[in-house]
């Protein structure tokens, strides 16, 4: 393979050999490291996204990619047909790190959905008793679970949706953070679960009521449905708690004593489970659930490979050991307080809104705009990567190993440049 000069030539690659599936900003990377990344003309840039939360350990973490290289040169992949040396290990180390009595590991989000997806129509009919083939499960407006066909069944973006049908049946969707509406849909018959983001990232950081997630736990509990919490984006030190599920506690995997913890009967996990260097997704529940998946009724060739195992004991150990949950909290703060200062004195930005590490701006412009994109290109230019959402929103997200100084320095980037492109647009 040659190696490409120049940012353009690859750029131009990219469009002439790969489907126009993303429209990314004109930037491209070559490197790593802790939060930066270099493009391919060597310049430095702090990164605002993570990989969308997966690099929540920062860039080519060396703990994380030695034992991927490790395990690499040693035994990559068995396939379920064997047991492996590491798949148990992990899945120990796993369940108890959340509190789960089984993990099904998968290899991505959107695979992880599905699963938990086939789990709870079988918990339905071979447990709960409802009608066969009937199990239907209550999703939210403005969702994103994946892109798989049946995940875009129930997806609100007519993008992801359009000429992709026919489409899965068996899902209701309702308004988020709205308590009422699903004590309404959770009365309708044979209903088997509820599938939430405990904060819709994709959907521009929303952030629900303070009380809604232990509501919607006590609902599943009351009304005798699975509680499904897709934290593939929020989980994992992210929003300030191990899980966003947990509240505003720093427990590490042991929520259940919080009472801020709305424990979910089925925990779907992606991302940063891997540190970002490997795909990585797991489906965790307690046997009373997991028990429906017997020899035979699910499985994946890559899923629970020993690379996967030994990657995800790391990125999960360098969650706990450099205390990234309690810097993403701390972190979190400090950010919205700045952000909330900067409004103050801008007519361009409107809000600023997220949970630990997890935020976005809201840009004063219509939703169909160019401005959130323009912005963007000159945070590229000035040092800083970001991304918008939903057309007129900026989602910050940078890895969890930040340091306040740097934090700082980014603020003054993203406040100088939202200045500056405010003054020239007058
Ligand atoms: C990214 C994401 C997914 C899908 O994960 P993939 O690895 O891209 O398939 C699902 N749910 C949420 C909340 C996500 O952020």
């Amino acid at each position: 393979m040659e190696l490409v000069q120049s940012s353009k030539e690859a750029i131009a690659l990219e469009n002439k050999h790969g489907a126009h599936n993303y429209h990314p900003l004109p930037v491209v990377l070559s490197k790593g490291e802790g939060v930066y990344m270099w493009d391919v003309e060597g310049k430095k840039y702090y990164d605002f996204l993570s990989a969308y939360s997966a690099v929540n350990q920062g860039h080519c973490h060396p703990r994380i990619v030695g034992a991927m290289t490790e395990q690499a040169q040693t035994l990559t992949l068995t396939s379920r047909a064997f047991y492996n040396d590491v798949l148990g290990p992990y899945e120990k180390y796993v369940t108890e790190y959340f509190g789960f009595d089984k993990v099904l590991p998968m290899n991505t989000g959107a695979e992880a959905v599905e699963t938990a997806i086939k789990i709870a129509r079988k918990w339905g009919y071979e447990k709960k008793g409802v009608d066969e083939n009937e199990g239907k499960i209550i999703v939210f407006d403005q969702n994103f679970h994946g892109r798989t066909t049946t995940i875009i069944s129930f997806s609100s973006d007519q993008d992801a949706r359009r000429n992709f049908g026919p489409y899965t049946h068996g899902f209701i969707k309702i308004q988020y953070n709205d308590k009422e509406a699903l004590e309404e849909a959770l009365q309708l018959n044979n209903i088997v679960g509820v599938l939430i983001e405990p904060i819709q990232g994709e959907a521009g950081v929303n952030v629900p009521n303070e009380k809604f997630m232990q509501n919607v736990a006590k609902l599943c509990k009351e009304y005798n449905v699975l509680f499904m919490a897709d934290e593939i984006q929020t989980g994992i030190g992210r929003t300030g708690g191990l899980l966003a599920v947990c509240g505003n506690c720093s427990c590490q995997g042991h929520c259940e004593k919080q009472s801020t913890y709305a424990q979910p009967d089925i925990l779907i996990l992606g991302k940063a489970i891997s540190g970002g260097v490997y795909p990585v997704s797991a489906v965790l529940a307690n046997d009373e659930v997991m028990d429906v998946i017997t020899p035979g009724t699910h499985g994946s060739t890559f899923g629970g490979n020993p690379v996967a195992g030994a990657v995800a004991v790391a990125a999960l150990e360098v969650i706990r050991d450099e205390k990234l949950t309690q810097n993403a909290r701390r972190l979190g703060e400090i950010f919205r307080e700045r952000m909330n200062k900067f409004i103050a004195t801008t007519d361009l930005v409107t809000l600023v809104r997220g949970k630990g590490l997890l935020n976005a701006i809201v840009i004063n412009d219509e939703p169909t705009s160019s401005t959130a994109w323009n912005i963007c290109v000159k945070l590229k230019e000035n040092g800083l990567l970001a991304k918008p959402t939903h057309g007129n929103i900026i989602r910050f997200a940078p890895p969890l190993v930040m340091t306040e100084e740097q934090l700082h320095e980014c603020c003054d980037i993203i406040e100088n440049t939202i200045r500056d492109f405010e003054s020239s647009e007058s």
